[in-house]
């Protein structure tokens, strides 16, 4: 190792973005957190809702969109290192969460061909208090991994969803509509609609139902992590 980076890494220490501790400078997780990550069996999960088959929620609803994909469930670890990402902007971890976002849409959309990516976006007064939109962040990642045009501002978000942690899944639903709407038309387009996280899918189906509305021809997701039914209750997404 050079000197100057054995000075760096004494300055400023490469730490694992879940925990904490330090890891070498290459790495985004310690060997304990990557161990225990709950990544996606893209063979077990439903294509549609992005859940185990055994706890498939597609039964008797409707989604705008054609399907979801993420590279982890919402652990004690995935979650932590998405929360530093969204609270803190840290660059690192929104690299981490696109590289990984990017393998699994190589995974589960092989044989789809989009035409453009899109963000769900963040009012106007949310952005301007984090200083940032994180599944902007994600998107622009993405965009950069897969050479996908990256569709700005396609999406607007009309004021501030309440936090959705207490409220049941017909609660959230009705919570995210009419907040969402089109700024310009993606006329026959398939596009990849981006989020951090998917809980019960409602900010999601919001988006994919205006992208439909503003002529896209097939919406699919992917976000950092997707929630099972028994973890919503802790979680902040919708
Ligand atoms: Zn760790
Ligand atoms: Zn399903």
């Amino acid at each position: 190792m050079k000197v100057f980076d054995v000075i760096i890494n004494a300055l400023f220490p490469n730490k694992c973005i879940a925990c904490g501790s330090i890891i070498n400078r290459d790495e985004f997780l310690c060997d304990y957190c990557y161990g225990k990550i709950e990544r996606m069996d893209y063979f077990k999960a439903c294509k549609r809702c992005g859940l185990p088959k055994k706890l498939c929620e597609c039964k008797n609803r409707v989604f705008h969109f054609s399907g979801v994909t993420a590279p982890f469930y919402s652990g004690d670890i995935a979650k932590a290192a998405m929360y530093r990402f969204k609270f803190n902007k840290l660059s690192f971890c929104s690299r981490f969460f696109a590289y990984e976002m990017a393998k699994a849409i190589k995974n589960t959309y092989f044989d789809i061909c989009f035409d453009g990516i899109v963000y769900v976006p963040m009012s106007t007064i949310k952005k301007l208090k984090r200083g940032f939109n994180q599944s902007e962040e994600l998107a622009k990642g993405l965009s950069k991994i897969l050479g996908i045009k990256l569709y700005k501002d396609v999406l607007v978000a009309k004021h501030k969803p309440e936090q959705q942690h207490n409220m049941s899944l017909k609660e959230r639903f009705k919570n995210v509509k009419g907040i969402y709407s089109f700024n310009k038309k993606v006329t026959g387009k398939t596009i990849l609609l981006v989020d951090d996280i998917k809980t019960t899918g409602a900010t999601i189906d919001e988006c994919a139902k205006q992208l439909l509305l503003a002529g896209a021809n097939d919406v699919y997701c992917v976000t950092g992590l997707l929630t099972k039914p028994k973890e919503r209750k802790k979680m902040n997404g919708s």
